[in-house]
Formats: C-alpha cells, structure tokens, sequence
C-alpha cells in the first residue's frame, strides 16, 4: 500500500480542472483544504494555489509532483466559501481558476515567487553533490535568488529537487512573495523602561539629563502625556511620531534617550482602514409606516428565503436595513450589505459607521490590496466586522456565520461582471451563497429589475412595499418637454429647453441646486465631416472616436485609445469636422456660459478615477459647495442630497434607442433614479425630460410613476419574444484577430449548436460593435426554455466549444460563455 497523500489544488490557469501533488510526508498533518501552497508547474512556472481537496490515489495519468511550500497555518478560504466557488464555476461555465483569482485579493496570491536564500549560519559539515554545490556557490554569492534564476544556471534545468535537499540541510531557506506583497503597517510607540519606575531611579535620570535640554524637555512632555509621574501611568505608551510632535524633539533626540535605556521602543501594527467612527448614535426610530415594513419582511422571511423590498426613493430604506443589521448582531451572527459600487459608499458608509462604528468593514474595488487583505484577514480571524459593505467581489468573502446578505439597488448591472471570467451576477450568486449559511436576502430597490419583480409575483420572493416618502414628502413632479417641437420652432438652441433653463435658474435663485444628467462622457460622441459625412474611428476597435476638449484629443472609450484632433477630413480634406451630439464635457462648457455665476462640477468617469476625487465631489455639493452637477449614472444611484429641487435629463432618447432587449427597463431604471434625487428634503422637486418621443410608453411610465404598468409591458414583451425571465440566456462570444476566421469559426460553431440545440440557437451575428481591440466579435445566442437541463446543456455546450477550438482551422480562436448577461 502506498502511504502517500495527495492534494488536489486550484491553480490560476485556465483549465477546466484541478491538479493533483503530492504531500511531503512530515506536511501530511499540516495541509488541510482551504491552505495556499507553493507548487512548480510545468517546465519553469511556480504558482501559489488553493487546496481544494485531500486524497490518497495516486493519479494514474501522469507523474505528481511534490508540493515545495505550505503559505498557511490556518485555511484562508472556508469549505462553505470552496462550494461556492464550485457553484460558480459550474454554473457561469468557468474553471475553479478563474474563480480563485476573482476571489482572492491579490496580495493572497502569490504567482512563482518563492525566494531561495543562503543559509549565512549554516555549519558547512553536510556533504554536498555537485549540483548541490553549484546552487550554493552561486547563491553564497548572491545571497538571494528566485528559483527561476536557479533553473537559469547553466547546468541546472529544475532546480526543485536541489532546493529540497538543500533545505533538509539547513543550508538555505526559502521566503514568499507574501512578504513583499502584503506587509501589515505599523508604528513606534515608546514605553517608559521598567527600572525607571524607581523614584530614586528617575530622579538620578533627570540630573543627568539637565545639560541635554532637549532630552529633559521630551522627557518632560512625555510624562505630561502619560497623565504624569506617578507608577499608575508608567506602562502607558505613547505613539514616538506624536510625542515628536508635541515635544519638537528630533528623532536623534528620542533615539537617545531610547539608548540611553530610558524609552524601550515597541513596534506594534495598526490598520490601514479608517477605524474612527465608534459611537451608536445615528440610529433612528422607524415611523409607522417603516415599522410596519420591518415586521413585514420578518413575517416573510419566516415563508422565504428572499425577500424584495420595494420602496419608493428616498421612503427610509436604508433605516429598515439598519434595523435589521442590528438585529442580526445581537444574535451573534455576520451582515453582508452589498452595493453596486462605490459612488454609492461615502454615503452610506458613513451613515453606518455612525451606527455600528468598527463593526463595519468597507470593500470595495478602489481600496489598495493590502486594504483589502486586511479586510479578509480580520473576517478569517473573527475579528471586529461583524456587517460588510462591499461591492460584487465581497461576496467572496472568508464569511462562516451570514445571517442576512442585504442586496441594496438590486437592479444595478454592475453586480455583473463582464470580464474577465468568472462572468457573474453577484445577485444572484448572493441568494445562493446566503442559502450555503443558511441565511435570508433582502433586495431593495425603487425600480426593481424584472426578474426579481416577477419572482415575488409567483411566490419565489416575499414583496414589501413602501409608496410614500420619509416624512410624506411629494413624489417629484415630472414633466417631458418634446425637443423636436423646440428645436422645429427654434426655441432651443443649445441642448437645454427653455423650460429646463427656467427651472435651473430658478432653484439657482432659491438657492436650491440641480442635477443634470447625461449618459455619455466626453464633450460630443463623434466628429462628423460636414462635406463628406466621415467620422473617425477607432484603429482598433468598431467604434466611432469620442471627442474630449479639455485635452482635446479623440478617445476611444472602448479600447482607451487616444489621439490628436486631425485637422482635415481623412476622406475629402475638409477642414469643415463638426462636434456631433453631447457628452457631459460640453453640458458643463454650455450651462456656464448660460449660468456665469453658477458654481458647476461634473461628475464622470474623467473627473473622478480616484477614491478621493469622487468622495470630494459628492461632499462639496453635500456642502452646498456646487450648485449644479453634472454626471453620467454615476450620480444617478442612491445618493441622497437635501437641496436638489431640479433634475434634467438631458436626452432620454439615445439610452430608449439602444440596441438591446433590456434597453427600456434600464431606460425606465435610469430615468426613475436620477429623478429620485429631486427633493428629498422638505419641498417637491421637478424633473424634466428632454426627448423626442415623448409619448414612448417607458416615458410615459416614469412621468406617471407607474412601475407596474412598466413591469406588465416588458413581462409581455419578453415573453413574445422568448427573454428572461421566460427563457434563460447563454451568450457564446466568438473572438478571432483575423476577421474571416471569427465569421468562419463563427459559422461552424452556429451550425455545429443547431445541430444539438435546434432552433434554441440564435445567430451567429455581429454585435453593435463588432471589434474591440482588434480582435473581431462574433456572438451565438442560446434561449432555453424553463425545465430544460441546464447542467446537462452546459456539459454539452462546452464539448462544442473544445470541438471547434481543438478543429486546426481555428487555430486560436477564443470562445467565451456568459450565462444570464445582461
Ligand atoms: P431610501 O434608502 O429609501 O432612499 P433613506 O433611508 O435614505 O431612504 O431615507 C431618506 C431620508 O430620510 C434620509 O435622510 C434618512 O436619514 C431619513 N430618514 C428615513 N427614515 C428615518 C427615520 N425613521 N427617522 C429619521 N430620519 C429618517
Ligand atoms: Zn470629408
Ligand atoms: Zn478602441
């Protein structure tokens, strides 16, 4: 019998399996699965990997290879948080791979830096082979060196082996990456040493001081800021970089009295992220109405797993939330809050943090990675956190205890991610990671997406309603104004109506402030040649150029692509380019020539890539800083200002036009939130809406606030035309460089489906924008019905897919599957 164990390990690559090592003996009771180790992997690669699973058959393929590091004492991922991953992959159709690397921050992974040091104490009595010495030749040289380096010494190709004996010899020892990647920030404190708590003691170290001015003088603050001389005080420390300050004392002058035994400097660890806020304060009574929400959604959730809450803007939602997190801490167990993206935060966060003070922890994309490995440490060890905020990648959380999982703006697309693989709906994966721990998820939205709304119609979902605002506040008043009209009677010359100027000038004089919105960045979507109609477009990609002025140069929102402005038509040499459309660069140019006094700031993509710059624009305009702002959606989500009396929608047509089967409730979605932000506090707001249809049933809705009417057209609609929620989407995306290979792959794929999905198939097609980066874009669609065998489908769709990628005619070609896209 063979005694050896062997571990099957998720790694980084993408295959569609795991790998299977063996366990060096003296680790078989130190490995357990959820641990990172260190493993070589083909000829010269070494990558840092999970362990998933502990076995003793011996794979019969191929030959195992030993495992050369174990990275922890303690698993970083649960077995709870291992399903998932398993759940993900399965069902968004990737490799546990791709789920690790979303998943873990990337400070907890370590891709092939293991380092090899010379062992310089090493008593040199073992006796050494030739390769052996060559290794420690060159490292007693160099001192440090990556086992990559190792292998690249001439006569060495793997140098694993050497390390290992090596290792057993005590002659070198191996460090991790980890180290250099993550290292926890710390500070100096100083301490009083321990003898000088003899008065007589002190008193001799002050004599001895009086000619060192400076030192007495530090002395002497620090006692001050120890709350003084007296023996209850003395083992207090004081942080080195305040008492600098406060004394004026250099760090020569500290060091001195540290060497002259009188300090004893520690270094302790402090965390990176914000940990003020500490009080309970901010926590509100429920009104009635509230009340009676929260009592709902706990009788429900006694029928349910899930539960939609759907309450108007601005109706005390988020208090609803606070409540139930408090509940859920009270009975010992976790919170995840979840939020489409950090726009929304600052806000919240804060609003939480006055509640629940260290309790929370914050994670979210813009945070550094060793934030971010802060923030999983500290739930991997239980410490503080007892509610996350976080955006989609915190569901990947170390969590074991999930009582509540709350899924604020449930109809946000950006709870799915796109690229890379895994291509999941944190929503969605959400309800099943909450069903792992056996916990309950609440949805909170205004504007429901249609699925979620239709799950509470067959009794899948709890609903809860709320219709009134916080306090009765109006609904804001919504009026339409049909720009073809305008602009037929030349009333409008910029890209504001009259009315909408009327109304910005207004709340200006009140005061108030105003949002305007508009869906694209940039200054005009494209430049148009005005003799010959050409526009510049992307080298790379099949996309019209954005024109920004303030840099003035065309950029490529897909690729990122720049370049200058040309003078002339490429196509006929006219000098005649015209800005065509407008994005929020030109909107802020014209309402300041319309508002000269007006302080402006814009809010997009451009203006705010940073963590800080975003946050410093919502405050200035909490502030009453800025009287109008200016954004794309980014403003259009939960945030919640006092004073705004006016929001424009500056073209509701372009986002209504859009080519895709969600573009009217994501129109509906858009146009109702950005409105939401109109008077919230104390008077009714106005929206107004600029379009040229303004009797398009989607307008008409939002003008008469009625969802229900909304959800009823598009459940129709859907279902007419075979969409979810009646029918299940796989999105198969076709990528090749060269175009005729993407149409031929294409097309051999779409035939080879029909042949086993029949008229399930859709396409192939090119989609709106056939190129991105080169690389040419052909798109498969597959409807399937509800009842079919998604497990089964899937099995089937990926042989299809390793058939036409393995066929030598489509040599790399790419295939990529998106289940439920959005
Ligand atoms: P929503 O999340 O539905 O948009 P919020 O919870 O943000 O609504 O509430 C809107 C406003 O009303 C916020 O400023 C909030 O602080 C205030 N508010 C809501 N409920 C209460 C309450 N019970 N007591 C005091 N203020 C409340
Ligand atoms: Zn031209
Ligand atoms: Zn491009």
């Amino acid at each position: 019998m063979d005694s050896t164990f062997y571990a099957d390990i998720i790694l980084p690559v993408p295959l569609p399996r795991l790998f299977t090592y063996q366990i060096p003996e003296e680790w078989t009771s130190a490995i357990v699965p959820g641990m990172r180790v260190v493993v070589p992997f083909g000829n010269k690669k070494y990558y840092s990997g999970v362990v998933y699973s502990l076995h003793d058959q011996k794979p019969e393929a191929y030959e195992t290879k030993e495992i050369i590091s174990i990275l922890d004492k303690q698993p970083v991922v649960n077995e709870v948080q291992l399903n998932f991953w398993r759940w993900i992959a399965d069902y968004y159709m990737c490799t546990l791979g791709e789920v690790y690397k979303a998943a873990l921050p990337s400070g907890l992974k370590l891709e092939s830096q293991t380092k090899v040091h010379y062992n310089a104490d090493w008593l040199s009595g073992a006796k050494l082979n030739a390769k052996e010495t060559i290794v420690l030749d060159y490292l007693a040289e160099k001192k440090t060196a990556s086992i990559q380096d190792l292998n690249n010494i001439t006569e060495m190709k793997n140098s694993l082996p050497v390390i290992k004996s090596l290792l057993d010899k005590q002659a070198v020892f191996v460090s991790e990456r980890l180290k250099d990647s993550y290292k926890p920030k710390t500070k100096k404190v100083l301490q009083l040493a321990p003898e000088y708590s003899h008065e007589q003691k002190l008193q001799n170290a002050f004599t001895e001081l009086s000619r060192a001015k400076k030192q007495l003088n530090a002395l002497m603050v620090f006692f001050t800021m120890i709350g003084g001389a007296h023996k209850n005080n003395y083992a207090k420390t004081i942080d080195k970089n305040e008492l600098k300050k406060k004394s004026g004392a250099s760090t020569t002058v500290l060091n001195e009295l540290i060497s002259k035994g009188l300090f004893i400097e520690i270094e302790t660890t402090i965390s990176r992220l914000d940990t003020d806020a500490t009080s309970t304060k901010g926590m509100h009574n429920l009104n009635p109405i509230q009340q009676k929400a929260r009592q709902q959604i706990q009788q429900q959730f006694a029928l349910k797993d899930a539960v939609l809450l759907h309450g108007v803007t601005s109706s005390g939602k988020t208090e609803i939330y606070i409540q139930l997190i408090q509940e859920q801490i009270k009975q010992g167990k976790q919170v995840l809050y979840l939020l489409p993206e950090i726009a929304l935060t600052t806000q919240i966060t804060s609003r939480l943090k006055l509640v629940f003070g260290n309790q929370i922890g914050i994670y979210h994309s813009k945070y550094s990675d060793a934030e971010r490995v802060e923030v999983w440490n500290d739930i991997l060890n239980k410490e503080n956190y007892k509610v996350v905020i976080g955006v989609r990648s915190s569901i990947f959380l170390p969590f074991d205890n999930l009582g509540l999982i709350i899924i604020d703006e449930e109809h946000e697309n950006t709870y799915k991610q796109f690229d890379p693989a895994p291509r999941y709906h944190a929503r969605d994966a959400a309800l099943v990671l909450a069903h792992m721990h056996k916990a309950k998820v609440l949805l909170g939205t205004a504007t429901p997406s249609i699925e979620t709304y239709r799950n509470t119609q067959v009794g899948k979902y709890g609903l809860v309603e709320l219709f009134e605002r916080f306090e009765g506040i109006k609904m804001p008043r919504i009026q339409t104004v049909n720009v073809r009209e305008e602009k037929r009677k030349k009333k409008m010359s910029s890209d504001f109506s009259p009315l909408l100027v009327e109304e910005v000038g207004r709340a200006l004089e009140n005061g108030e402030q105003a949002i305007l919105f508009q869906n694209r960045r940039g200054f005009s979507p494209y430049l148009e040649c005005a003799q010959c109609s050409w526009v510049p477009k992307c080298k790379y990609c099949d996309v019209s150029l954005t024109y920004h002025k303030h840099i003035n140069q065309l950029v490529c929102h897909y690729c990122g692509h720049s370049n200058y402005l040309p003078r002339t038509c490429s196509a006929c040499e006219s000098p005649a380019l015209h800005t065509k459309g407008f994005g929020t660069e030109k909107i802020e140019e014209d309402i300041r020539i319309i508002f000269p006094e007006a302080k402006v700031v814009r809010m997009d993509l451009d203006t705010s890539r940073t963590r800080k710059s975003h946050e410093n624009i919502i405050r200035s305009f909490e502030r009453s800083e800025v009287d109008i702002l200016i954004g794309t959606q980014m403003i259009s989500k939960g945030l919640d200002f006092d004073k705004v009396s006016v929001v424009g929608i500056l073209n509701a047509d372009s986002m209504l036009n859009y080519p895709d089967f969600r573009a009217f409730e994501r129109s509906f979605q858009m146009m109702a939130q950005v409105g939401g932000r109109a008077g919230r506090k104390n008077k009714q707001g106005t929206v107004i809406i600029q379009t040229a249809n303004p009797d398009n049933p989607v307008i008409l809705d939002v003008v008469n606030n009625n969802f229900k009417n909304h959800y009823q057209n598009e459940l129709a609609e859907r279902e007419t035309y075979k969409y979810p929620p009646f029918y299940r989407l796989i999105y198969l995306t076709i990528k090749h460089k060269n175009a005729n290979i993407a149409n031929q792959a294409a097309d051999y794929f779409g035939q080879y489906l029909r042949g086993i999905f029949n008229e399930r198939v859709v396409g192939p097609q090119a989609p709106p924008i056939s190129k991105i980066q080169n690389w040419h874009i052909r798109k498969v669609m597959l409807k399937l019905e509800s009842g079919v065998s998604l497990p089964k489908i899937k099995t089937m769709l990926r042989s299809a897919i390793d058939t036409v990628v393995s066929h030598p005619g489509f040599k790399a070609v790419v295939i990529q599957a998106d289940v439920d896209p959005m």
